[in-house]
C-alpha cells in the first residue's frame, strides 16, 4: 500500500515561510505517490489545553481529576472527544509524521504542544511496558521541521543560545523517541526572515530534494533501551 505522511502544521499565516515549507512538502510527497494528510492546527482552532472536556461520559474520579488516567480510560472505551479521535486516526494511518512550526521559546508553539498533550494519550501512544525501543510507534518515523528567528551561529554549542540539540531533546527524545518513533534528523530553516529571497528559494529547493530521498534516510541513534533498568 502507498505510504501515508501526516504533516502537523502550526502557523497562523498562509503567507509565512512555514506555509511555503509545508506546501512544498505536500506537493513533493504527493508527486512521489505518498498520501499526505495535513492537520492545520490554527485553521482547525485546535484546542491546546488538556482538560476534562477531552473525556465524554462519567469521570472515574471527579473529585481528583487526573488527566492521564481519565484520558487513558476514555481512549480504551472510545470516549475521547471527537477532535482527539480524529487526530489519532490520522496518526494511526501515518508512516511518517512531520511537525512543521516556527520555534517558539526553544520549543513548539503552544497549539502544537497541546496537540502532543492531547493526542498522544496513554494507552494510544505509550504504556509503561511500551516505551522507547519497545514503543508503540516503533514502525513509524517522525521528524521536526522548523524555522528560527536566531541564526545558526547562535545555536552552536559555544553560541549565545547553546546547542540546538539540547533544545530539541525534550521533543525528539521526551516525546517522539519515548513513543517509539524512529526520529529523522531535524530540518532546520535558520532565520528565514533575515535570509535574502533567492537564498530562501534555494532552501525550499534543498528541502524538496531531501524529501525525495527521505525513505532511505537512517534515523538518529539514541541509547538502546536495554541498557537501562526500568
Ligand atoms: P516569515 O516571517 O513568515 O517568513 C520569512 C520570510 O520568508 C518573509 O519575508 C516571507 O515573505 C518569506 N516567504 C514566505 N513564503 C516564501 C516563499 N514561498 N519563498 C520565499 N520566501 C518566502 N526564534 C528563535 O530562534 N528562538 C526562539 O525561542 C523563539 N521564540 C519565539 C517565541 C514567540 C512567541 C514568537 C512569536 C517567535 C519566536 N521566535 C523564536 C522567532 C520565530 O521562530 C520566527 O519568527 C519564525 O521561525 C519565522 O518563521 P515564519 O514562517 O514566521 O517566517
Amino acid at each position: 500500500a502507498d505510504k501515508t505522511v501526516l504533516i502537523v502544521y502550526a502557523h497562523q499565516s498562509p503567507k509565512s515561510f512555514n506555509c511555503a515549507v509545508k506546501d512544498a512538502a505536500v506537493k513533493t510527497l504527493t508527486d512521489q505517490g505518498y498520501k499526505v494528510l495535513v492537520s492545520d492546527l490554527y485553521a482547525m482552532k485546535f484546542r491546546a489545553a488538556a482538560t476534562a472536556d477531552d473525556v465524554k461520559g462519567k469521570l472515574k474520579n471527579p473529585q481528583h481529576f487526573l488527566y492521564n488516567e481519565e484520558a487513558g480510560l476514555a481512549w480504551k472505551e472510545g470516549r475521547l472527544s471527537d477532535d482527539i479521535k480524529e487526530e489519532q486516526r490520522k496518526v494511526q494511518q501515518a508512516d511518517l509524521i512531520i511537525f512543521q512550526f516556527p520555534l517558539y521559546w526553544f520549543s513548539v508553539p503552544a497549539i502544537m504542544k497541546g496537540w502532543i498533550d492531547r493526542v498522544m494519550t496513554q494507552g494510544f501512544a505509550y504504556t509503561l511496558q511500551n516505551l522507547y525501543d519497545n514503543g508503540l510507534f516503533k514502525n513509524k518515523k517522525a521528524m521536526l521541521s522548523f524555522t528560527t528567528g536566531g541564526m545558526e551561529s547562535m545555536y552552536l554549542p559555544d553560541g549565545l543560545n547553546g546547542d540546538i540539540n539540547v533544545a530539541l531533546w525534550p521533543l525528539q527524545n521526551g516525546v517522539l523517541r519515548f513513543c517509539g518513533f524512529q526520529v529523522l534528523a531535524p530540518q532546520i530553516f535558520w532565520s528565514p526572515a533575515h535570509t535574502p529571497d533567492d537564498a530562501r528559494e534555494a532552501l525550499l529547493e534543498a528541502w524538496k530534494t531531501r524529501l525525495q530521498g527521505l525513505q532511505d534516510e537512517k534515523p538518529l541513534s539514541f541509547a538502546p533501551t536495554e541498557l537501562f533498568e526500568l
